[in-house]
């Protein structure tokens, strides 16, 4: 830290920006699959780096970030929803998002398949999160030139809507990511690079900021 920063303090933090951002990392270190054909990469353990990242990222801008599971383990869906939904009582479902960060898998699990790109799910219906969903998946564009965007254009917008628990059972806006295909062995290897975590991180930053911007919540940076 040089001299003359000024370091934001926790309880700062916590006051400085009207909405609450709820970052999930999907899985638990003993789930099982959930890794590459050879095994060397493990989903529970990339979600959290990335978590963390956006999660520190967005609180350096003063916006109130939290790690929704700060577990190693894999925490029910049930408690994770009642985690956000807690809060949302409390402090109104209009005040918090969630964004579910995971990386995708096709195949058998032990042999590398070809699917491959990246993509954002909302819950059925229109919804809140569809305006965040598009945020995302528009910075997406941007900081993922090379990938193929999956998207299900039936409905007018990127996202395609499952009925994810975590997205459905949660009250405020809720997306899940899925950056890039661990079963791709190209994409996988790339998911690794200090590039690609940078631009996995870069693109939820920004999508949720500018969704931020869109609701008319903003950080004490910017009021
Ligand atoms: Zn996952």
């Amino acid at each position: 830290m040089k001299p003359n920063e000024v370091r934001v303090s926790d309880s700062e933090r916590l006051s400085c920006s009207s909405t609450k951002i709820f970052i999930d990392n999907g899985h638990g270190q003993f789930t099982a699959g959930k890794r590459s054909p050879d095994g060397e990469f493990r989903e529970y353990h990339y979600n959290r780096e990335i978590a963390k990242r956006i999660v520190s990222d967005l609180q350096d801008r003063c916006y109130d970030a939290e790690l929704l599971v700060p577990e190693l383990d894999d925490i029910l869906l049930k408690e994770r929803c009642r985690r956000v939904n807690a809060w949302c009582l409390i402090h109104g479902k209009q005040n918090a998002i969630c964004v579910s960060i995971h990386v995708n898998a096709y195949g058998n699990g032990v042999e590398w398949t070809e699917a491959s790109g990246w993509s954002i799910y909302t819950s059925k219906g229109k919804t809140t999160a569809d305006a965040l969903a598009d945020c995302i998946a528009e910075a997406a564009k941007k900081y993922l030139p090379n990938m193929k965007m999956r998207a299900d254009w039936s409905d007018g917008d990127i996202d395609i809507e499952e009925d994810f628990y975590i997205l459905r059972h949660t009250m405020c806006p809720a997306v899940l990511s899925e950056n890039g295909f661990m079963t791709n062995e190209k994409e996988c290897r790339w998911l690794q690079t200090r590039e690609a975590k940078q631009a996995i991180t870069d693109l939820h930053v920004e999508g949720i900021i500018e969704y931020l911007e869109q609701v008319g919540s903003v950080s004490c940076q910017n009021r």
